[in-house]
């Protein structure tokens, strides 16, 4: 992400345009937030994503939404709440008790709790349905989708927790004194267990991560399950894991890809003659397939979760260089003619006129 911060607040709401996709890559499209949020705070002005504080309502439905977690709530962090849950009391996610709208969340951060806690949350839907914030359905959808691609996780690994839901309201839990004081004495206890493991609002925001902190609590807590997985690697593609391929043929070695991959998962040889990869630091945020003139660089089909977890680096393609025989600059050698991608346009653009000179 780029070096200079900029955010926007409204009272505790932030959303940092630092981190955001689509700001710092123009072409990038993504809408996650604006879709989300209940009340169309977000705007596009000039391709950038702009928060109308005085449209906000500060009910943080957007923020698990969002893929590199620009946006943030100060009354609550779902990073150091997913750390805490494991010593927490009360095992429930309920926006009546002890979080705000179940959107905080995303799936990484459910997963993490179920693997950490050894049992999945449970999330209290019964307040959606008549939720002024779930107008048209589409906030309480989300929620259950994210619940259901962790529960699609736990199943593929062969783990038998599973997040379940709450779909009936106790008459107890509807008073907003009880939700106040259960809240607060839950913030005291997210505070305590996230200092005493090292995660706090300053670390998230800061400190150069490239990767979301919702991403490396995740590897983490997989690393420290892997032993009770039935199984670790896959085929198919996931929502939450992604592997890449770049071709032999179509990749030029621009660098083009590698220059706005947000989180440096894809990077450069250390001779830079080729793109070494590390599949657990990409978000599948598909800039470098948008950003690729050639086409080269694809998602590839399959996970491989000791790999994603141990950080381990693959060289997704390398050449050797040589000098063009025609404008001896060096060029990724691909076989046959040494000449060079430019200098081969070049003489198949002109080659009526070379003929013609030829022949005069
Ligand atoms: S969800 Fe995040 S990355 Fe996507 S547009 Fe919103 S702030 Fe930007
Ligand atoms: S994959 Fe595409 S963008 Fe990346 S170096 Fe190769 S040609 Fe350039
Ligand atoms: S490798 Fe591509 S899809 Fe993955 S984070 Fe980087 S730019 Fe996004």
């Amino acid at each position: 992400m780029g070096q200079f911060n900029f955010v926007q607040k409204a009272e505790i709401f932030a959303y940092s345009g630092t981190n955001c996709l689509r700001n710092e890559y123009y072409h990038n499209d993504c809408r996650r937030c604006i879709e989300i949020c209940p009340k169309g705070a977000f705007h596009i002005v000039r391709n950038k994503l702009t928060l109308f504080d005085n449209e906000c309502i500060e009910c943080a439905a957007c923020i698990g939404s969002c893929p590199t977690e620009a946006l943030t709530i100060a009354n609550f962090d779902p990073n150091a709440f997913t750390v805490a849950f494991r010593e927490a009391e009360e095992k429930s996610l309920s926006c009546k008790k002890n979080t705000p709208c179940l959107g905080v969340f995303d799936v990484h951060h459910l997963i993490t709790m179920g693997l950490r806690a050894e049992a999945a949350p449970l999330c209290d839907m019964a307040h959606c349905e008549g939720c002024a914030l779930n107008t048209d359905g589409k906030l309480e959808a989300r929620i259950r989708g994210t619940i259901a691609a962790a529960n699609t996780f736990f199943a593929e690994v062969g783990m038998e927790c599973r997040v379940e839901t709450i779909e009936e309201k106790p008459e107890e839990n509807t008073r907003r004194a009880l939700f106040r004081k259960a809240f607060d004495k839950a913030k005291e206890g997210i505070a305590e267990t996230s200092a005493e493991e090292g995660i706090t609002l300053e670390h998230q925001r800061g400190g150069g991560a490239k990767l979301p902190l919702k991403n490396l609590l995740l590897k983490n807590a997989i690393k420290e399950n892997l032993s009770k997985f039935a199984k670790t690697a896959f085929e198919g593609t996931s929502p939450l894991f992604f592997d890449k391929a770049v071709s032999f043929e179509a990749c030029t070695n621009c660098g083009d890809c590698l220059q706005f991959c947000p989180t440096e998962a894809i990077f450069a040889t250390g001779d830079k003659h080729g793109i070494n990869f590390i599949a657990g630091n990409c978000i599948g945020c598909g800039i470098c397939e948008d950003i690729c003139k050639t086409d080269a660089i694809a998602t590839k089909p399959g996970v491989d979760l000791v790999e994603m977890v141990y950080n381990r680096t693959r060289t997704l393609v390398h050449y050797e260089m040589v000098q063009c025989r025609e404008c001896r600059c060096p060029f990724p050698y691909k076989g046959g003619d040494p000449i060079c991608d430019r200098c081969k346009d070049f003489s198949s653009d002109f080659s009526d006129m070379f003929t013609l000179a030829r022949d005069l």
